[in-house]
Order: structure tokens, then sequence, then C-alpha cells
């Protein structure tokens, strides 16, 4: 339920082309690593997956479907960038499950929901708190469950680790592994830590400034990259 499909897709800013024809098949519960140096394009690809910007040209499917027009909100995804800006004012339940709320949702079917992500986030215990009574990671692990709630058919990431300090990083990145491993969602990774990339991912992409330098296992890509730039990316021996 959960594959991704693009077909071709450029993205122009102005007359300058960040996107370059970029094809690639997502597998329903793959998860899927953009790497990359700053400024090739990994959160500006992301962000069209998500529809937070347009496509220029080329296609994006999802479940089969063309979605190149769709909205955001009908694209059934769900994005986790770096700053996850939660309401103050607001417990960690009530954090997340507030866009159920917006939405609409029955008061018990919210609370099944947020218990159910507070339990796969292990934030049964915090469920009272206000988001400044928490540490880093819990906090981080707050902006998940909002999204975890929405029972997304993707999860997209952005960089969501790069403002924890090293060791949280570390915690993280393994809770978003077991994350992975519990939900079997399909999720997209961003980051530009290759470390980060080699550990979580089923597959990486390693982007070059708007084209896809190569696609593999992080064992491929560490025993057979293609060119010098992948190498010296992965940190290889070529
Ligand atoms: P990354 O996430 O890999 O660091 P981005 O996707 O943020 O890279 O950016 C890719 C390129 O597109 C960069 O050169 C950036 O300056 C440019 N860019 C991103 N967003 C815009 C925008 N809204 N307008 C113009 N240029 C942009
Ligand atoms: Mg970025």
């Amino acid at each position: 339920m959960g594959s991704i499909a693009l077909k071709s897709v450029e993205k122009w800013f102005g007359n300058v082309q960040v996107i370059k024809g970029i094809d690639l098949n997502i597998q329903d519960g793959e998860f899927v690593v953009f790497v990359g140096p700053s400024g090739c394009g990994k959160s500006t690809l992301l962000r069209m997956i998500g529809g937070l910007e347009d496509t220029s040209r080329g296609a994006i499917g999802i479940n089969g479907t063309d979605v190149t027009d769709h909205p955001p909100s009908k694209r059934g995804l769900t994005m986790v960038f770096q700053s996850y800006a939660l309401y103050p004012h607001l417990s960690v339940a009530e954090n997340m499950g507030f866009s159920l709320k917006v939405a609409g949702a029955p008061k018990s079917e919210i609370k099944e929901r947020v218990e159910h992500a507070a339990q796969v986030l292990k934030l049964t215990d915090f469920l009272d708190r206000r988001p400044k009574d928490l540490s880093g990671g819990q906090r981080q692990r707050v902006a998940i469950g909002r999204s975890i709630v929405r029972d997304p058919t993707a999860f997209l990431f952005d960089e969501p680790l790069s403002n924890l300090d090293a060791a949280l990083r570390v915690e993280m990145r393994y809770e978003i592994a077991k994350l992975h491993q519990k939900l079997k969602r399909t999720m997209i990774y961003v980051t530009h830590d290759q470390v980060e990339a080699m550990t979580l991912a089923d597959r990486i992409v390693v982007l070059e400034y708007g084209h896809i330098a190569q696609v593999g296992t992080p064992r491929e890509l560490y025993e057979s990259p293609a060119n010098l730039f992948v190498a010296q990316f992965i940190g290889s021996p070529k």
C-alpha cells in the first residue's frame, strides 16, 4: 500500500534546474535513504513527493495513482522535519492527537491511536507532560508520534535528528529503525550523515546535484561504488 514511483521528475526554480530527471521506484515497506552533500536537492525531492513543492516536469505515483497534482493532504503521507514545533501549552497526548482532533475524529478513536503511538514510542508515562518537561529525544519522539497517529501510507523524514546531540542521535536512529520494523511502513529518510544512511537503509539513493549517482543497498554502495563521488561520499575504498 505504500509504493512510490517517480518518473522523469524535474524541478526548476526559475531557470535553475535543481532536480534533473529522476526515475525511482520505492516498494511498499521499504526504508529508502536519500544522501548527498548540502544543496544537492534532497529536501526538494522529498518535498515534491510530499506535495509541498510542485513538480515542474514528470510524474509522481503513490500505490499506482498519479498524485502529481494532488495537494499534500490527499497523498496519505506524513513529513517529519528537523525542527518540530510542539504546542507548548498542550500535553504530549494533546500534541499527538491534535491533527486528528482538527480533522474531527471521535475522541475514543483519538485516545486509542495516541495510546498506540505512545506505546510504540515508549511515551506512555509521559502523556500528561508538557513539552518543556521532556528531553530532546522525547520531544522528537512526540513529533514522530504526531505522524504515527495519522496512520500514513509512508513517512517522509527530512534530517529529523540533525538538531540532537551525538549520543541522542544514535539512540534515536535505533528508535527509528525499530519503528520501521514494527510499523512496516514505507519510509523515505533524508540525511547528509553517511552512518545514518548505512545503518537505516534498505536502499540508499546517492544524489549528486539533482541527479542520482547510484542506488543500491548499503553493501552494494560500499563494495561497488559507481564512481569516485559515491566512493568518497560513502567512505568506501575506491
Ligand atoms: P539539500 O536538501 O540537499 O541540502 P535542497 O533541496 O534544499 O538541498 O536545495 C537544492 C537546491 O535548490 C539548492 O541549490 C537550493 O539553493 C535550491 N533551492 C531550494 N529551495 C529553493 C527555492 N524555494 N527557491 C530557489 N532555490 C531553491
Ligand atoms: Mg535539506
